[in-house]
């Protein structure tokens, strides 16, 4: 039986798709619906206390807002990039085309073809997320994406200028300095000054994945993508000062991103707990890391580590760090997670700022069937056929008429028999 020597809630779905958040966003893309940009200026002025003439960025602008970065700052954006963009690449080398020969002359085939139009949502409300920016824009555009449309808000009324030179230098096609749901409703319906798009890719608060949701169907999306989760399993080699350091790596996120931790020891959970005690108060984004251990942080000691795994399972988190002697075996002994960290040399820093996964990963449980942003979300599976004979064309002609009546499909089984009769040379007799 595990131990819980911390609890807290466990957030689900449903708690995100609360009635005022689900009510909130259903108004207001109800109002950008019907009303177009004057609503949207309406909710970028009444969120984010910004307005402007456009909120979409000329060339200029772009370059003069680069101009502002140190030399650093781009060296660094350029070394991430690479990052994602070989990883994103080798997603792709990954997926072929096929077409195989299932009888004489009969052609099945499958490829993989992009969404024309994708729109990425880089959040910004609390931080600005430049790395957001690598992994929707440099995904879609590796995907062959050909007008990625890119959105983030205003922060503290500034415009985020290493999000816009990230954005940039991924290969945006069009960038707008506008948040939340006004960007993804925009995105999604189309107003005069955004065209709308065909799906929208990104990250964002409970609002943000909540207009996704709603809007699914009227357009593709990613995955659903909202507050930050981290989970640490660890045995008794664990480094306590790493584990504590990591959950509250993620816990700065936001008031509402839970971190817990699962381990076989209690000596080092109450290690980790001393040490997010020591580390907390002189954090600056104590602001949020605090209320998000203390409302949503958990830890359990479990018997052994198959139960840990179990434990960890159940959460299906976004993010899982494996800080036992053998990571790798969290390859085989788990199956629910957005995204696993192997080992104490890596960490989920590493893979939302600069490894080169991606970061976009599922919460609220969704990593029971999906996984994170990638390459192929971007891109369709089609298919095609082809027959390239009369023969076998009556063959699949005469079993087609045969199956269609059995499911009472008349106008189906003529097509078939057309075919089956005039290789057979016989009058049509219905
Ligand atoms: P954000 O860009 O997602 O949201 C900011 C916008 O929220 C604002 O522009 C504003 O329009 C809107 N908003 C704020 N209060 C509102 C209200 N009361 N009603 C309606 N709209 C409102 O930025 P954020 O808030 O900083 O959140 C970013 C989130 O993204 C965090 O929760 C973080 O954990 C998450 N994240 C998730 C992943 C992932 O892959 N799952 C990756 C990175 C970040």
């Amino acid at each position: 039986m595990p131990l819980h020597l911390k609890t807290a809630p466990t957030k689900t779905f449903a708690d995100t798709a609360q009635q005022d958040v689900a009510e909130r966003v259903r108004g207001i893309i109800g109002d950008i619906r019907e009303n177009g940009d004057v609503a949207v200026r309406r909710y970028a002025e009444q969120f984010d206390n910004w307005s402007r003439d456009s909120y979409r960025l000329s060339d200029e602008e772009i370059t003069e807002i680069i101009g502002t970065l140190d030399a650093q700052v781009i060296t660094d954006i350029e070394f991430v990039q690479s990052q994602v963009r070989r990883f994103a690449q080798a997603q792709r080398d990954s997926l072929v085309d096929i077409e195989v020969e299932t009888l004489p002359g009969v052609f099945l085939g499958q490829k993989h073809v992009p969404v024309q139009a994708a729109g990425a949502y880089i959040p910004g409300g609390k931080y600005p997320l430049t790395a957001s920016a690598h992994m929707t824009i440099i995904t879609a555009k590796v995907a062959g994406v050909p007008r990625v449309v890119a959105c983030t808000p205003p922060i503290r009324g500034e415009i985020p200028a290493a999000t816009v030179a990230a954005m940039k230098m991924a290969g945006a096609d069009e960038i707008y300095i506008l948040g939340g749901v006004q960007a993804v409703a925009a995105m999604a319906v189309g107003t005069d000054s955004i065209e709308p798009v065909n799906m929208i890719a990104g990250p964002g608060n409970a609002y943000v994945a909540e207009a996704k949701r709603q809007l699914f169907g009227e357009v593709g999306i990613d995955l659903f993508a909202g507050p930050t989760e981290i989970l640490i399993v660890a045995d008794e080699h664990a480094d306590p000062f790493f584990t504590a350091v990591d959950l509250l790596s993620q816990a700065e996120h936001g008031p509402d991103s839970p971190a817990v931790l699962v381990t076989t020891s209690q000596a080092l959970a109450e290690e980790v707990m001393d040490w997010i005690e020591k580390i907390l108060p002189g954090m600056p984004t104590r602001d949020y890391a605090g209320p998000a251990w203390r409302d949503w942080g958990q830890v359990i000691v479990a018997d052994d580590l198959d139960e840990a795994y179990r434990i960890a399972d159940d959460f299906a988190f976004e993010h899982v760090q494996i800080f036992t002697q053998n990571p790798r075996e969290a390859l085989t002994k788990m199956h629910d997670y957005g995204a696993l960290f192997l080992g104490e040399n890596t960490c989920v820093s590493y893979g939302d700022k600069v490894i080169g996964t991606n970061h976009v990963l599922p919460t609220l449980g969704a990593a029971r069937y999906t996984g994170g942003l990638w390459v192929g979300k971007y891109l369709r599976t089609v298919t095609y056929q082809e027959v390239q004979n009369t023969e076998s064309s009556a063959e699949l002609g005469a079993v087609c008429g045969r199956a269609a009546r059995v499911e009472l499909f008349e106008g189906h089984a003529r097509s078939g028999d057309a075919r089956a009769w005039r290789h057979a040379g016989t009058e049509f007799a219905w």
